[in-house]
């Protein structure tokens, strides 16, 4: 394969240095070596702004949303109202009602998989995934097909590990009724033209819902540029809380769907006959939500914005190729994973010769370097890699060369002691 070179203009503007001071886990020492955090695929770290965000609620304003009259609860509403405003207009959604503040992308895709698919397909109908998928994106395709008698039929990756795009238009050409794609790979770091294909999906007649737990906090996402019927994403990928994520949908299919969860806040009027449901994005936010953690996305998307999202992703971009580079310089050593950069994400799943990942995985470690061995919730796709599993570093906007330096000669370190 073809080693890649970029410009490195940039990294004189981005100021990764100041960025890692935000950031006070950083400053922890592992083994009583520096800690080199990068496992950001599986989560990310968070800045004292989200921290902050969240500990200003619990001390000053904490009061359950909605419902309340009274100063406190009116001023935590305006706050998550405002969070959901935000993290609307982060992905350039036209109405923020129409994103649907969730725990994490899984349930963001579970919605779609109840709510929507239930109502809308039928025994027979096809429904096309993609080799790449998360398990969130796959198995509740996999399991609602079998449910309803319906197929479930997936697009392979070619030798670049791109998808396969004869293979997609000769599944079009069957004319599914739904397609569940990600937008960027968990597993091995390939970035799908998701615009592309959504149109082609589109214009074959499917409704399309996209994954981009791996996209939205490493890029610029534009979700009414894509054109796709909805889009899901995990904040504590993107620096924000656990229990913070978002499903974004078209208002009007939101609005024909039946809600997932029922309680309360999800209604406009109950009678012991019947019940009248909210209006969006209500009607899908049943029980006390995860107020605070969504306030603390909010102030991570102020974050990434302040840092800039095309920042964030040029820098990632020459880790990734400086990674790179430095495994290519390592024997018996095999990364997964295109190397056409404008198809290529901060994640580098690798595996070395004659070291089982997980044993890989302790010896890096024990160097304070944080890297996840395993199958990371793509166990169909490390069959399709003829793997059990691989070890995967995955970078994010606090990372720094010196840390892939730390990384390789924790590699290096390991084979010496299985040589
Ligand atoms: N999709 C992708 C591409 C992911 O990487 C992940 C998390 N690894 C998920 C979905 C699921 O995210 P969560 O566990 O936050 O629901």
């Amino acid at each position: 394969m073809a080693t890649v070179k970029v410009s490195r203009d940039t990294r004189a503007t981005y100021d990764v240095e100041r960025v890692r001071a935000d950031f006070p886990i950083l400053r922890r020492r592992v083994y009583g070596k520096p800690l080199v955090y990068l496992d950001n695929a599986a989560t990310s770290q968070k800045p004292d702004a989200v921290i902050d965000a969240m500990d200003h609620v619990y001390r000053e304003t904490n009061a359950n949303i909605h419902r309340g009259v009274y100063l406190m609860s009116e001023e935590t509403t305006a706050l998550y109202e405002d969070a959901r405003a935000k993290i609307a207009s982060l992905i350039n959604a036209p109405d923020p009602a129409a994103c649907i503040m969730v725990r994490n992308a899984t349930e963001a895709m579970n919605i779609v998989a109840y709510s929507w698919a239930r109502r809308n397909l039928k025994s027979g109908d096809l429904i096309v995934g993609t080799i790449l998928e998360h398990h969130s994106n796959l198995v509740p395709w996999q399991q609602f097909a079998k449910q309803i008698g319906a197929r479930y039929e997936v697009v392979d990756i070619d030798d670049d590990y791109r998808l396969r795009r004869d293979q997609f238009e000769a599944l079009l050409a069957k004319k599914p009724k739904f397609v569940a794609l990600t937008h960027v790979s968990n597993g091995i770091g390939t970035i799908n033209p998701v615009a592309e294909l959504t149109a082609q999906a589109k214009a074959a007649g499917a409704t399309v819902l996209i994954d981009g737990a791996q996209a939205v906090p490493h890029m610029s996402v534009d979700v009414q540029a894509i054109g796709c019927d909805f889009y899901a994403f995990s904040g504590h990928k993107m620096i924000g809380p656990t229990g913070s994520g978002a499903l974004w949908g078209r208002r009007e299919l939101l609005e024909s769907m039946p809600p997932f969860l029922y309680g309360g806040d999800m209604i406009r009027r109950v009678t012991l006959k019947d019940t009248e449901y909210n209006e969006l994005p209500w009607k899908f936010e049943a029980g006390t939500s995860d107020y605070v953690a969504a306030i603390g996305l909010g102030a991570a998307v102020d974050y990434l914005r302040r840092i800039g999202l095309d920042a964030i992703h040029q820098h990632e971009r020459e880790l990734t190729v400086y990674a790179l580079e430095r495994f290519d310089e390592l024997k018996g050593v095999r990364t997964f994973g295109t190397r056409e950069l404008s198809s290529r994400a901060g994640i580098v799943s690798f595996e070395v010769e004659g070291i089982h990942p997980h044993d890989l995985a302790t010896l890096i470690d024990r160097e304070g370097v944080c890297v996840r061995a395993g199958h990371h919730c793509n166990q169909p796709l490390m069959d399709r890699l003829d793997v059990p599993a691989t070890t995967r570093a995955s970078i994010y906007l606090y990372n720094t060369p010196a840390e892939i330096d730390a990384l390789i000669a924790a590699v290096r370190k390991a084979q010496q002691v299985f040589a």
